[in-house]
Parts: C-alpha cells; sequence; structure tokens
C-alpha cells in the first residue's frame, strides 16, 4: 500500500516478522535477517528497497514467463475487474473470459486434450486430478483401481492431497501425510543415485519400477502415474533418454492414466509449449498453473482427455472451488497466452535463449565446485561436489554448500535457488543475451566466492 511503500526497509522488516509467517520458511531465522522487500519488477529484473537491481533467474517460482511489468495485462486485469470482477461457473452459469480461455487452452494442448477443469493453482489441480481419476475409473465399475503411482522428490504441490502425491521427505514428516493409495518410486536422478551404471540402462531400470510396482499393487487397483516432465522443485533433474519412452509403454501396456504436471514445464519453459512435448510423451491429463497467467493472476487447472471428460460429463463430479475459472485470472491468461504467441516467445525461447544460456550452463562445469550441468529449455540445474569424477555430494550437511551458493548469489543481486546440493535458474522466457551475460557473470562470482 501507498502506506507501507514510504516506510524505511528495516520497519517493513520489523512488521514482516511480526506478523507474516512466511510458507517453506524458518521464520524465526528470517525475522533475525529481515526479509528482502521486492517492490517492482521489469522484464527480468527486481528492484528491491534499497534500489538494488536484482536479476530474478527463477522468474518468481518458475511463473513469470513474459516478465514483469507487461501494462497490457494490468490493463485487461483493470477492464474485467469493472466489467464482472466476479461469477461463478457452478449451477449451469458461464462467461465470457472463461469460454475463451478453455477454447484457447485446447487449441493448444497437444491430442485430444481438449477439456479444462479450471482451479486457483496448481495445488488444487492435482486435488481435481486426484479426486477425477478415482471417480473416472469408479464411473467404469472400478472403484478398486484408486492407487496414484508418484515419485520420489516429486513436487505437486502442498494441499493434502497435492502434497501426498509428492515425494518430498519433509513435508511428509509434518502434518500427517500422505493420504492412502498414494504409492511412491524412485526418481530418474542418475547423477546422486546411478552408481555404476550408465545413464541409459539406468533410466530404463528407474522407469520398469513403474512396471514394478504395478505388478506388486495389481493392475487392477492403478489408476495413474503422475510426475513432471522435468522434475523442477525437486532439483532440475533430467531422466536419461531411455525413461519416457519406458514410462509411456508401461501406462499404456496396463491401462494406467498418465497425469503431466506441466506446471513448470507448460507454456514454454521446455521450448515447446508443453513438456509433454519436448519429451515425447502422451498424457491423459495435464496439470497447468504458473506460466498459465505468467504468475500475474492466481490460476491453475487440469486439462483432460475427450475420453476422461465425456465419462465424467455422465455424472454431477462433486468437486470445484469458488474461483474455478475466475473471470478476472481468466482475462489476464488470456492475454498472457496471446503475448506469448504473438511475440513468439516460445520460438524464442527454443531458437535464442535456451542455446545461448544452455552453452554458458555446460561451460560452469569447468569451475572446481560444478559437477554435471543440466539444461532443459531454459530450466537447469548444476550439482555441486568436492569430487567430479566419483559424483559424490559435500558430506556436511545436506545443502550446506547450497545453501552458501545462494546466499552468495543472493548478495550479488542474483537469484538462484538451491535445492540440497544443486543450484538451479528458471528465468523469465524472455531473457536476452546480453542478461544471460550478466546471469553467468553473477553466477561465477558467487561460486567463486563460496569455494
Ligand atoms: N506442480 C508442480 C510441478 C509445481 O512445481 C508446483 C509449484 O511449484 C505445483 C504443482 C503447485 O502449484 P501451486 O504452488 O500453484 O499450488
Amino acid at each position: 500500500s501507498s502506506i507501507t511503500n514510504h516506510l524505511p526497509t528495516a520497519e517493513l522488516q520489523a512488521l514482516d516478522a511480526a506478523h507474516h509467517m512466511h510458507p517453506f520458511t524458518a521464520n524465526g531465522g528470517l525475522a533475525q535477517k529481515g526479509a528482502r522487500v521486492i517492490t517492482s519488477g521489469n522484464g527480468v529484473m527486481l528492484t528491491d528497497s534499497e534500489g538494488a537491481q536484482i536479476l530474478d533467474a527463477m522468474a518468481g517460482l518458475w511463473c513469470v514467463n513474459i516478465g514483469y511489468g507487461r501494462e497490457e495485462l494490468a490493463d485487461v486485469a483493470a477492464r474485467q475487474m469493472r466489467e464482472l470482477p466476479f461469477y461463478n461457473t457452478f449451477f449451469q452459469t458461464t462467461h465470457t473470459p472463461v469460454i475463451a480461455l478453455a477454447a484457447k487452452l485446447a487449441e493448444l494442448a497437444p491430442g485430444d486434450l481438449n477439456n479444462v477443469f479450471f482451479a486457483g493453482s496448481g495445488s488444487e489441480a492435482n486435488d481435481t486430478n486426484i479426486r477425477m481419476v478415482r471417480h473416472y475409473w469408479a464411473m467404469q465399475g472400478k472403484p478398486q483401481k484408486s492407487v496414484i503411482i508418484s515419485r520420489k522428490n516429486a513436487y505437486h504441490g502442498s494441499t493434502v492431497g497435492s502434497g501426498s502425491l509428492g515425494g518430498m521427505s519433509g513435508m511428509h514428516a509434518q502434518g500427517g501425510l500422505p493420504i492412502p493409495d498414494i504409492h511412491h518410486i524412485n526418481q530418474p536422478n542418475w547423477w546422486s543415485e546411478g552408481g555404476e551404471m550408465s545413464p541409459e540402462d539406468f533410466g530404463r531400470a528407474r522407469a520398469q519400477e513403474l512396471e514394478q510396482a504395478i505388478l506388486d499393487l495389481g493392475e487392477d487397483r492403478v489408476a495413474a502415474f503422475i510426475a513432471e516432465p522435468v522434475q523442477g522443485a525437486g532439483g532440475v533433474i533430467v531422466a536419461p533418454d531411455s525413461y519416457w519412452p519406458e514410462i509411456q509403454r508401461i501406462c499404456d501396456k496396463y491401462e494406467i492414466l498418465l497425469i503431466a504436471d506441466e506446471v513448470i514445464c507448460g507454456f514454454g519453459r521446455t521450448g515447446e509449449w508443453f513438456g509433454s512435448q519436448t519429451l515425447n510423451i502422451r498424457p491423459d491429463v495435464m496439470t497447468i498453473a504458473k506460466g498459465l497467467s505468467s504468475g500475474y493472476a492466481p490460476i491453475g487447472g487440469s486439462i483432460v482427455s475427450d475420453e476422461i471428460a465425456s465419462v465424467i460429463a455422465q455424472d454431477e463430479f462433486n468437486h470445484g472451488y469458488t474461483y474455478s475459472g475466475h473471470p478476472v485470472a481468466s482475462a489476464v491468461a488470456l492475454e498472457n497466452l496471446r503475448i506469448l504467441e504473438e511475440e513468439d516467445i516460445v520460438g524464442h525461447v527454443r531458437n535464442i535463449a535456451a542455446p545461448y544460456l544452455q552453452e554458458k550452463w555446460q561451460a560452469l562445469t569447468e569451475h572446481p565446485l560444478v559437477g554435471e550441468a543440466k539444461m532443459v529449455g531454459l530450466m537447469g540445474s548444476i550439482a555441486l561436489t568436492p569430487d567430479k569424477s566419483a559424483r559424490v555430494p559435500f558430506k556436511a550437511e545436506a545443502g550446506t554448500v547450497g545453501y552458501i551458493c545462494r546466499e552468495r548469489c543472493f548478495a550479488n543481486n542474483l537469484i538462484m535457488r538451491h535445492v540440497g546440493d544443486r543450484m538451479i535458474v528458471s528465468p523469465p522466457l524472455v531473457i536476452q543475451p546480453d542478461e544471460i551475460d550478466l546471469l553467468i557473470e553473477r553466477a561465477w562470482k558467487s561460486l567463486d566466492e563460496c569455494h
């Protein structure tokens, strides 16, 4: 607000510490340090309350795909708020922004993914998926087909359902997750877990854990397999090439629905509209959020096949959120998609930004601390290691070096996250070569400082 904008940083930080509970944060520790106050953004750059210019190599939370400060989205939001700020999509009513957005998504999504169930976030969309795929099988006389298989270290959200689908041990340790009938298999992280196996053998073996799980649980018990095309919050884990074809084969063979969680990978991040296209998979359901509105408005959803939609349509599906298909969020998302399309931002990722960043990213492996460097489109990670050839993590408490490195980046006005000993990036898709140079320059400096 205008009142708090004029307060000195220290006072803002004191108020924040006194009253604001930050997600995924040790709030006591943060209160001592003071949270950095971000005041504005433009393109790939953020400004803080002290006037520092910070390069946001995470696009917020992997979501500000078209970059900060696009006036068109603000204009559309204001217009829609004046015209119709809210009406629901329950009980036989609809409105023009949600109609246009659903139709546009059906056009963009691959195959027969032509049907959208809206939510307010990725977490809510994955909760929808849990209920919808179970209900789909129940409607076909197979209510026992209810187990959803997911992966360790996957991230699918923070609600009770989506947090259960996710495989984050730190989350499962708190608050009683997971819910019943969710089963986790290992992730395809060759660098840390592949041992002596070749990446291809390892990728195939990890995919075959899905088949083993289906056989152990019973084919008639398994409803779906859910995965991020490229695991994001788990540390940008890129599966070996052998992995996804094997997963697709297994899902087809046992009639298991494949849910691609495209919350990060969708809307251009991997150099195609959807990660499923980059990795050549044919999902029955896609989870979307984040880049759908470039984070300018909270919106998510599930895009499902004609087959699933036609079964669900036979009866009332007792599920929905007040903000399912919110008019302002829908209008903002639609304008975001228009910009992505008209400015060919996905082509910019594929042809310019990703090849340029990938080359410089790979060169980071010349740094003494950096083991592997991975990147798909504009999402990448580096593994920090004391010994490249042995592919070992640092022995100190997990994440220590990653944490220091992240703090050095932050001090050098570069936002890069760490997951344990991996550093990750996911910049706005509009990033230009000179901004990539700056990103890499600040990353090298930060790595040198935590060496
Ligand atoms: N799925 C994936 C792959 C995500 O990365 C996230 C968020 O980071 C979610 C789901 C949850 O989305 P939200 O935070 O909008 O609930």
